[in-house]
């Protein structure tokens, strides 16, 4: 039986703060993500999405109405640990010319990501995508991820009020900000856009 285990952080739990507290680590990677992948280890066992690598699980469960629970755990496995690997300490700030320059600027990127993600009503995430031949923002509901449209995720941030609600309350356009300037891992983001 094919079965996933946690992913690893990159950095330690307290290597974010203050932007984003060792509380919220532990809570969003130790304690979210392990359940989404339990759920998932424990709904496919037995079922024909056991084996399947975790791309193609995602794929195939969003178009069977039979596996909504589990499109729901595998999306949020992906999503979980492309954010965790979107973020590092001392990261954000100026944002990288290729990043930029589809938008009209380094000013006009941070606008349209921080009105997206704004704009999200309820739980759900933004990203920066590769669709065809235009990088694009846009966002999804719930656990819903471009893998599942086939588009190419290149950065995300995971809007769920678990996110940020330790650190943040209700201020989620604050958490944006944090992400944005001092948080995201812009080589980690560059290397997605050459692949
Ligand atoms: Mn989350």
């Amino acid at each position: 039986m094919f079965s996933l285990t946690q992913f690893p952080l990159h950095f330690s739990e307290s290597a974010l703060a203050p932007y984003m507290s060792s509380d919220t680590l532990n809570c969003h990677h130790g304690r979210h993500l392990a359940t989404y992948i339990k759920n998932l280890n424990d709904l496919s066992d037995g079922t024909e999405y056991a084996d399947m690598p975790l791309i193609e699980i995602i794929k195939k469960s969003a178009n069977d109405t039979g596996a909504k629970k589990i499109f729901n755990n595998a999306a949020q496995v992906f999503n979980h640990d492309f954010f965790f690997r979107c973020i590092m300490p001392n990261g954000g700030g100026n944002v990288p010319d290729e990043i930029a320059n589809p938008f009209g600027g380094a000013d006009k990127f941070i606008a349209e990501f921080s009105s997206v993600a704004s704009g999200v009503f309820g739980s759900g995430w933004v990203w920066l995508v590769r669709d065809g031949d235009e990088i694009k923002i846009m966002a999804t509901a719930n656990a819903d991820t471009p893998i599942a449209h086939g588009i190419t995720p290149l950065m995300t941030l995971d809007v769920w009020e678990h996110a940020y609600y330790l650190d943040y309350q209700n201020r989620r356009a604050d958490f944006i900000n944090a992400f944005l300037s001092h948080l995201v891992n812009w080589d980690f983001v560059r290397e997605n856009m050459k692949n």
